[in-house]
Parts: C-alpha cells; structure tokens; sequence
C-alpha cells in the first residue's frame, strides 16, 4: 500500500445537481468531539433537527425527521412502508426519478400505473386525474416535485389535492426543491415526503429528511405484511425518532452528519425559507441573463423551471463532455451532464443553497465564455457578464 496517503479533495465550486457547496460552518460542525448517540445531549440536539425540520418542511407533523441515508433511501422509506404486495400506485413520470419510483413499486410487489410525459414537461395534472378515475382502487399518487434530471418543477399542490380527492396517499420527491423553492407539506396535505441534505440545504450527503401525516402514519400501523426492510421500517425507526420515544437502540445514528444538518438549518433559519427562495429566484433570473446573452437556450419552457437547477441545450457541434472536463481542470467548477434521455445533449447548471450566489453565477458565465470560445463553439461573446450584471443592478 505505498504511495497512499491522507486524501485532500481539490476546492471545487459545485454548481452540478448537487452535492453542492457546502459552507465551513457547517463543515466545521462535522469535525466536533462524536458523542454517543444516546447521549442525553444528542438527544437533544435531535429533537432541535426535527423542530428545524419541520420549519423547512413548513408542517406540524410528528413524525418528521432525518433517514440516516441518502435521498434514495428517503424515497424507499416511502414506498417500502406505504406498499404492501398487489397495492397500485400512480406513478408519474417526466424524467429519471419518476423511473426509479416505479422501480420501487415493482420491488414492494405493488402494480404501477403509469403516467408519462415528455423529459422537460411538468406532470400533466389533467392526465393524472383521469388516472385517478380510471383506477379508484390506487392506493397511492407519486410525483417528482422537482425533477433534477430536467430542471421541471411540478404543481405539488394540484397533485396532492387530486390524490386527497380520490382517496389516495401522496409520495411526494422534494430532494431538490427542499430549501430552494417553497415546499408547503401542510398546506399541500402531502402524506409521505422526502428530500436530501446536499441539494439546496447545502449540507454534506448521506441524509434524508422525510416527513408524514397522521393518515400515513394510521396505514403503516395497520399493515397485514411487515415491512420488508427491518432498516427502513418506521415502526421500528419511530422507537428511536418518534415523539416521546425510548431512545431504544436501532441503528448507531450518523454522528457527526447530523451536527452538520443541525447547523445547514440553523443557517436556513437565520436566513429565513422565504429570503432563500428569493436569493434562489435571483440568481437564476442573472445566470439565465448570461446563458440567454450566449444564445443558450432552457429545455423547461419559463414558469415550469426551477431557479436552483438550470438545464441548457448543448450548442451545435459542441463535445458536452470536454467542456466540462474543462470546466473542471482549469477552473475548478463542477456542472453537470444530461442523464437518461438528455445525456450528451444538456448541462445542468445547479445554483443550489449555499451556491447559489453572485460569485458562483458570474464564475459559471465567465468559465463557459471562455471554454466555449475556446472550442469555437457558435456562441455569441462578450454579452453574459453585462446581462448578469443588469439583472444584480
Ligand atoms: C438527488 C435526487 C435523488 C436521490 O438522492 P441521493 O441522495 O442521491 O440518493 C432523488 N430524487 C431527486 C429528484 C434527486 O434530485
């Protein structure tokens, strides 16, 4: 084993589809003293996440909290507690994730109906509802709310309410929007919800915060079949998180990531969810100046993007994946790639929590302009930075 050593990662500006920057106060949380995770002072620092969680959640749910894995562990937590064999479920689908929701219908031995549309396009609400007609044996409605394959954002209170009238349950993905655009669960009567720590909530990966209402709850007690995963299970994962728990042991929480998620939503808090969604909505309006100026063009048409994930058409000509290799070398700047049906013909340009800021999109024009100049690619130049720059004056 010669040769290895520490490991000390380059300093990048993550402006992909996340993880993304993640600030040193919080960065510095993870490095403090690990104490036992029944510690009584842990404990209390647990109840202080789920109070900050259900403030970014904007719910009064009990049973709100972080899943000690990530984002995709949040999204089995939903199905896999939810479902029980021969349960059909309604899964919309507008890019990658609502794939991987219909994957875990199938694999909980559930029947998935679905309900596609185009890469780029929101749900289709219409289409929804005459599949909630056509099926009033669905159990549950599942959704992206913010599809990160694409940039789409989709009307989460239309689909929640839809479900809510044709008594079904709602799975609702908001690991993206989490922090970065408004996530109403009460309002919105969503059922079951989950996000992720490293999008807009600028913390380190490996955490899903999830949240679910009282019905939710009332059809995971009363299920015929255990749930098929002893981890994931709530009513065993509630005797360690729930309210007025035993603190009994589960599983060994993680730690230290959870001194950082306390401290990513007492940053949240200090700026308040309404300041974060405007400081999202801002940027993106100034980087989509500067994208627009170069003659970019957005795959989500306007009103359905979503500020913190900009996916742009690839110029004519131009190799998408040489571009951000040296987007990466020479500046240290992370984009990201089109997945599924887009890969090879987009970019995902996140301004995701912490990163989203003047600095990161000013950076991002200036490293595209010079990269894409460089390759000749059929761009117009010397326009991006002025047009950014209008829309912070
Ligand atoms: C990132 C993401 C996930 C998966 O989260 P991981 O933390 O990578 O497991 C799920 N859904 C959406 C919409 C995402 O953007």
């Amino acid at each position: 084993m010669s040769g290895i050593s520490t490991f000390n990662p380059p300093v990048r500006t993550l402006m992909g589809p996340g993880p993304s920057d993640v600030p040193p106060r919080v960065l510095e949380a993870l490095s403090r003293p690990t104490i036992g995770h029944l510690d009584p002072r842990f404990v209390d620092m647990m109840e202080e996440v789920k109070r900050m969680l259900q403030y970014a959640f904007m719910t009064d749910n009990a049973m709100t909290m972080p899943v000690s894995a990530p984002g995709s562990a949040g999204m089995e937590t939903c199905f896999a507690n939810l479902l029980e064999p021969g349960d059909k479920v309604i899964v919309c689908q507008n890019g990658v994730f609502g794939g991987r929701m219909k994957e875990n219908v199938i694999r909980c031995g559930g029947e998935a109906i679905m309900v596609e549309d185009e890469w780029g396009k929101v749900v289709d609400v219409q289409k929804v509802e005459d599949a909630l007609k056509a099926h009033p044996d669905a159990k549950v409605l599942a959704f992206v709310h913010a599809e990160t394959s694409t940039g789409a954002q989709s009307d989460a209170a239309t689909l929640c309410r839809l479900a809510r009238e044709h008594d079904c349950l709602s799975i609702v993905d908001a690991v993206t929007s989490l922090g970065g655009t408004p996530v109403r669960v009460d309002d919105w009567g969503a059922d079951a919800i989950y996000s992720g720590t490293q999008k807009c909530l600028s913390c380190v990966p490996g955490l899903s915060p999830v949240s679910f209402s009282e019905a939710a709850l009332e059809v995971i007690r009363k299920r015929n079949t255990p749930v098929q995963s002893w981890f994931l299970d709530l009513n065993l994962v509630m005797g360690y998180w729930g309210s007025g728990a035993q603190r009994s042991y589960h599983h060994t929480a993680p730690v230290n990531s959870l001194y950082a998620l306390h401290e990513a939503l007492c940053i949240l808090q200090e700026e308040g969810l309404e300041n974060a969604w405007a400081r999202h909505e801002k940027h993106h309006q100034a980087l989509k100046a500067g994208l627009e100026a170069m003659g970019m063009n957005f795959v989500v048409k306007e009103g359905d993007r979503l500020p913190q994930l900009n996916a742009v058409s690839v110029p004519e000509g131009v190799d998408e994946a040489a571009v951000r290799r040296a987007l990466l070398e020479d500046f240290n700047l992370e984009i990201g790639a089109g997945l599924g049906a887009l890969a090879g013909k987009v970019w995902r340009i996140g301004l995701m929590g912490h990163a989203s800021n003047q600095k990161n999109v000013l950076l991002c024009l200036s490293a595209l302009e010079a990269v894409l100049g460089q390759m000749k690619a059929p761009i117009a130049k010397g326009a991006a930075l002025d047009a950014a720059m209008a829309i912070y004056a």
